[in-house]
């Protein structure tokens, strides 16, 4: 009747009634539970670094057994176009990329968990064991931690619909070329906003930019506010928030809020940018995995700072280059402190992760 949405009926004619994630992807044939009780390997997620630790866990003969919460692919996933990635002179759509780094991962003999979120990680002996979610959990002799960054979402009516169909989050400059000659808007006052609106203004009509507070001076670096000021198609409105996002298909327009007034505008937009931070929604691993002040997961020479190892470290050696205070619990991606936030170097730690865990598991 309407009012219990959504329903999904399969080819056998059953009808699921608002689903659970796991539930609907048992049903299209996704794996979502581990078959065997112990492996060499768990990764957690399933971005470019963690397809990446599973296609050279896998294909290096360890029993490896990927986990992603929701589907495989990760930010690098939602990118139309990948432009800088090596050995796609043209480009190459991330969703394209990371669908054959799956296929190629489970080729290898990886299996690959969707729709099943790790909430816990346990030291057991020489065994490192990640809960999910409902209570299960499985064991392994290492653990990669692949979780990378999510990107906080803006919450506005109509926004969650519209997100990829002109309204994207973070580094989505890959959307540029699709802007050219159109208005884009964009919402944040920081620097990764300000790079943007300069990156985008190149090619649109025009950029504008949707910031809270009374200045951009308080929270956007000096030359980039002046560069903001130089460009004759980007403009900014202070005191002003984003009430409402409107479109059937794609977006169309937005609700603009003067802040002090309380006055809404409608204004025609097809391209809406939201930079207002990410997070690595690290808090399941509070008191076990050391981060940094902002949640991302430390390791290697950032453990040792002093030259000393971490507490209750009890090896003779230091933590490895990407492995964090629990020996054989690595990290690698977006997720680990001081990370260069790019495809390839997510995928390049996820190789050089295993490879440590060779080297881990060689020695314990
Ligand atoms: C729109 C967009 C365009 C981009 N374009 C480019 C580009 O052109 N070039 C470039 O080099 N970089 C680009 N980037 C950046 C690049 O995508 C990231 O640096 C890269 O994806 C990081 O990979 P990752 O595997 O570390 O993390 P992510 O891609 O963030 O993947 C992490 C995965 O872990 C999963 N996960 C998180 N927590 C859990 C949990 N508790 N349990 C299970 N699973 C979990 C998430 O669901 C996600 O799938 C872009 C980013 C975005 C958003």
């Amino acid at each position: 009747d309407g009012s219990r949405l959504p329903l999904v009926i399969t080819p056998d004619g059953t009808a699921l009634v608002e689903p659970e994630d796991a539930e609907l992807a048992a049903r299209v044939g996704l794996a979502t539970t581990p078959t065997a009780d112990f492996y060499d390997l768990v990764v957690v997620g399933g971005g470019p670094a963690g397809l990446g630790a599973a296609v050279y866990g896998a294909s290096e003969g360890l029993r490896t057994v990927l986990v992603e919460r929701s589907a495989t692919g990760g930010q690098a996933g939602q990118s139309s176009r990948i432009e800088n990635y090596l050995g796609f002179p043209d480009g190459v759509s991330g969703s394209q990329l990371t669908e054959r780094a799956r296929r190629q991962a489970a080729r290898f003999g990886a299996e690959i968990l969707t729709a099943r979120e790790v909430t816990g990680l346990e030291v057991n002996g020489a065994a490192r064991t990640v809960l999910f979610s409902d209570g299960s959990a499985v064991s392994a002799h290492s653990v990669i931690l692949a979780t990378g960054v999510s990107y906080r979402q803006l919450d506005a009516p109509g926004l969650a619909g519209l997100t990829g169909c002109g309204v994207f989050y973070g580094s989505a400059l890959t959307e540029a070329s699709a802007c050219q000659g159109h208005n884009v808007y964009i919402v944040g006052g920081a620097n990764s906003a300000g790079q943007a609106a300069l990156y985008l203004a190149r090619g649109a009509k025009s950029v504008t930019l949707l910031v809270r507070g009374p200045s951009l001076s308080a929270s956007m670096s000096h030359y980039l506010v002046q560069q903001i000021e130089d460009a004759p198609n980007v403009f900014v409105r202070t005191g002003t928030v984003l009430d409402a996002a409107h479109g059937s298909e794609h977006l169309e327009q937005l609700t603009l809020r003067d802040v002090a007034s309380g006055h809404t505008e409608l204004v025609d937009a097809h391209w809406l940018f939201v930079f207002i931070g990410a997070a690595p929604l690290t808090g399941w691993l509070e008191g076990t995995v050391l981060r940094d002040g902002r949640g991302f997961i430390m390791a290697g020479p950032d453990l040792t700072p002093d030259g000393r190892p971490p507490a209750d470290w009890d090896l003779d050696r230091p933590p490895y280059h990407l492995e964090t205070n629990v020996p054989g619990v690595f990290v690698a991606g977006d997720a680990r402190s001081e990370s260069a936030k790019r495809v390839a170097s997510a995928v390049g730690e996820g190789a050089m992760a295993v490879m440590l865990v060779h080297r881990y598991l060689e020695q314990s």
